[in-house]
């Protein structure tokens, strides 16, 4: 058994296992599929305090994993595929391998990439379609490419997929955008960047070779129309990965994770949430890597009053 248990590598799950091994917690991570999770599919982080010069969202993830490590964190590769929360201490099943019990848990799996769910779109994933362009982008060398989306990830993504790219469109489904205006600013001023605003996506056109194109409405005409293209990056935001939560623990209506105003406390007493499987509103790597520091220090007050095991001795 363990006093505490983290689901999730992202900047949530790190520092939560960095703050209870420090406290002599002796941490279990579980690692899923994603180590180090969405910063792993990001190029520069420019807006995390103290690397004044950016660092590489992997690089960022390594070290948070690293300083884990060093405090005595253990990990474990494994896919959570249900809990059982109902009494204490909890039993997570994996997939392939032993149940695992923890006095504490703390749920930090973050979020997913969202599709479109249009015709031709998840047939032709990895065919020109994709939601990571620092996975992918370097497949559509001197290739033209289309990006769907107004937010921060959709204007990072066309920036970053101009390296490769020949041409990359922007399509967005209004006038106005959600990114930031930083972010705005640099897609507006990238000269291999033109823009598709107020353009509803409709389907994935694709021949046996891959993508084609991509059939839209023109919002102000009515018009549908198809912007050719070699390769489709999705940037739409994202979903919370709490389907093995369902029914265990208290969910919004999409699925993210509720807890108690100002604290990490999920509807059952030991179960703590910390970054983007909670959060709606800011979506940082440096909240989710705060939430995770809270998550822990709410996990530890917990135990002092509730161990169901004389931890003592150990
Ligand atoms: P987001 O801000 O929620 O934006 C999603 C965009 O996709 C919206 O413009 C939305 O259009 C559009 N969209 C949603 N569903 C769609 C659909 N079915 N078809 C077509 N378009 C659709 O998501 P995000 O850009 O992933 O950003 C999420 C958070 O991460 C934000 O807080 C952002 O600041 C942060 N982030 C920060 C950075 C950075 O600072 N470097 C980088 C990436 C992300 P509508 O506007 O019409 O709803």
């Amino acid at each position: 058994m363990y006093k505490s248990v983290v689901i999730g590598t992202g900047p949530a799950g790190y520092t939560a296992a960095i703050y209870l091994a420090r406290a002599n917690l002796e941490p279990l991570v579980i690692e899923g599929p994603q180590p180090g999770g969405q910063l792993t599919t990001t190029t520069d982080v420019e807006n995390f305090p103290g690397f004044p010069e950016g660092i590489m969202g992997p690089e960022l993830m390594d070290n948070m994993r690293k300083q884990a490590e060093r405090f005595g964190t253990e990990f474990k590769t494994g896919w959570v595929t249900s809990v059982d929360v109902s009494k204490r201490p909890f039993t997570l099943k994996i997939e392939g391998a032993d149940d695992i019990v923890a006095e504490t848990l703390i749920i930090a799996t973050g979020a997913s990439a969202k599709y479109m769910n249009v015709p031709g779109e998840q047939d032709n994933i990895g065919k020109g379609v994709s939601a990571c362009a620092t996975c992918d982008g370097f497949f559509f060398r001197n290739k033209k490419i289309v990006v769907v989306g107004g937010g921060d990830s959709a204007m990072e993504e066309a920036n970053f997929l101009t390296r490769f790219a020949s041409e990359v469109t922007l399509v967005h489904r209004r006038e106005e955008m959600r990114a930031s205006k930083i972010m705005q600013d640099r897609a507006r001023g990238n000269s291999k960047i033109s823009w598709a605003l107020n353009r509803t996506p409709l389907e994935v056109e694709a021949s046996g070779m891959g993508v084609t194109g991509l059939k839209v409405r023109n919002n102000e005409t009515g018009e549908e129309e198809v912007i050719k293209t070699d390769g489709l990056f999705v940037a739409i935001g994202h979903k919370p990965n709490t389907d093995f939560l369902q029914g265990k623990v208290e969910l919004d209506a999409q699925g993210y994770v509720i807890v108690k105003p100002g604290t990490s406390e999920t509807s059952i007493p030991g179960v703590f949430a910390a970054g983007d499987v909670h959060d709606t509103k800011y979506r940082q790597a440096i909240t989710a890597a705060g939430s995770g520091c809270q998550a822990a220090l709410d996990a530890e007050k917990f135990l002092e009053g509730n161990a169901t095991h004389d931890w003592s001795g150990n």
